[in-house]
């Protein structure tokens, strides 16, 4: 796939099987149903929780940086106290995704990760990584639209975190499902 704004070292492609047989010996193993597609997804749900992480905390790394280094008024925008209100509001975020991808991944290490643990993990992580990119893109006033300043990478990534292995919306219906005993798939 090509013109992607995000994501842009990972290849991606569309596969189409038309007719296709597939023998026994090629056949993935164990593969009967979409439940046991479900037991992958919930092993890679946690990693994108995790990489929302990743995401979020390059770009707080990255403003935090900026704001120490970029002088307005003679002095380091770092210094100025709406400046520090942003910094700290993306680091309280950062710190909650931590937390909670660390519970998440003992969860799964001691065999008790379910479905809602990790898609609660994901919809919480991704939201929260959306306000930091967006937090550290306006930390970097005109120049966080530039490429050269690398925040605009973190901002395009982030949507495509925010999107795949399943949407906010069908990981709230999960854990939606999950609390209350009502499923609203439709
Ligand atoms: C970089 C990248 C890598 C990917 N890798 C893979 C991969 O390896 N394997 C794979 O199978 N897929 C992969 N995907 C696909 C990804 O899982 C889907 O894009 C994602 O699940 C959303 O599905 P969709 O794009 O068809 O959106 P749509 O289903 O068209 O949804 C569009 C919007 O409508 C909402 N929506 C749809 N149905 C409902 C509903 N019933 N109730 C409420 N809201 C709804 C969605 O939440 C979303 O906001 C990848 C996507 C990206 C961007």
């Amino acid at each position: 796939m090509e013109d992607k704004m995000a994501l842009r070292t990972v290849q991606n492609a569309i596969i189409t099987l038309t007719d296709c047989r597939v023998s026994e010996a090629d056949r993935l193993q164990n593969a009967n149903s979409f439940k046991d597609t479900a037991n992958v997804l919930r092993m890679t749900r946690a990693g994108v929780a995790w990489q929302a992480v990743g995401c979020g905390r390059g770009a707080y790394e990255l403003a935090l940086k900026y704001t120490m280094e970029r002088k307005q008024f003679g002095r380091p925008i770092a210094s100025f106290q709406l400046v520090q209100d942003l910094l700290v509001t993306m680091l309280g975020d950062l710190t909650a995704m931590q937390t909670m991808v660390y519970r998440l991944s003992e969860l799964q290490d001691n065999g008790n990760i379910t479905d809602e643990h990790a898609s609660l993990a994901k919809v919480f992580c991704t939201l929260r990584m959306r306000s930091i990119v967006d937090h550290a893109r306006e930390l970097f006033g005109g120049n966080g639209i530039l490429l050269e300043y690398d925040i605009a990478r973190f901002v395009a990534d982030a949507e495509a975190i925010y999107s795949y292995e399943g949407t906010k919306e069908i990981n709230s219906l999960i854990v939606g499902r999950a609390i209350t005993g009502e499923s609203a798939f439709v």
